[in-house]
């Protein structure tokens, strides 16, 4: 199996969310498309490990919030990398409520859908629900929807192991560089997979190329999920 090939596929990223009983929870996606236009329906691929699977079968409802380009380290790693059994991922985050009463998450997105399932699918490790969208609307027109290619290229995120397309890393990156000098040692974010490669550093976050992983200050945090540096291990 080429694994390169997959990822000549193009996707977006969305936050689906739902409620049951009070208890609210969302998830990052890559697989949300519509499948049909009359009537309106749109096709989400979720883990059955992921909480909001349980949720979704029970409530009979989910929404989904498109994602904006520059969506934050701290937002996807809230809700694309922390489990919704730890922790309340709607505390703190902005949301309004659909006609179903799901929650819409609207912070650093820009569209939204409501939708009612209308039927699903077990497809294995997966679950695809199919839903028919009951209401939409747009958050923001002047900004751009995150793209998978946008967030594996330039925010470095890889996907997390319950999504449709997580590839392990052994498979993944053949590129094992041995590097003698120790400052210049690489460190995995354990939350995420990350990589921080001290050539590269983080200019988003102002941390210069020649950086070494000791030197990066203590309130660092991981660029793709927020997590802290003590959640780094060195990387091999
Ligand atoms: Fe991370």
């Amino acid at each position: 199996m080429n694994t390169e090939a997959f990822f000549k596929i193009s996707y977006g990223l969305y936050i689906i969310s739902t409620e049951f009983k009070g208890k609210k929870n969302g998830y990052v996606a890559n697989t949300a498309f519509q499948v049909t236009a009359e009537p309106p329906q749109i096709a989400i691929s979720c883990n059955k490990d992921n909480f909001t699977s349980h949720l979704i079968e029970q409530s009979g409802h989910f929404s989904i919030s498109v994602l904006e380009e520059q969506a934050s380290a701290e937002l996807i790693g809230l809700f694309g990398y922390k489990s919704g059994k730890d922790v309340n991922k709607f505390l703190n985050t902005p949301y309004i409520s659909g006609k179903s009463g799901v929650p819409v998450v609207t912070q650093e997105c820009i569209a939204w859908f409501e939708c009612k399932l209308i039927t699903q699918y077990d497809v294995g490790s997966h679950i695809v629900f199919i839903g028919e969208i009951i209401d939409n609307g747009l958050l923001n027109e002047s900004k751009l929807p995150l793209t998978y290619l946008y967030y594996r290229n330039v925010k470095k995120g890889k996907a997390p192991k319950n999504a449709p397309t997580y590839i392990k890393p052994e498979q993944a990156d053949a590129e094992m560089v041995q590097e003698k000098d120790r400052s210049m040692q690489k460190y995995q974010c354990l939350v995420c997979d990350h990589i921080y490669d001290p050539l590269e550093g983080d200019p988003d976050s102002g941390i210069p190329p020649g950086t070494p992983f000791e030197d990066l200050p203590d309130d660092w945090m991981c660029p793709v999920c927020g997590a802290a540096k003590e959640d780094f291990e060195p990387y091999n």
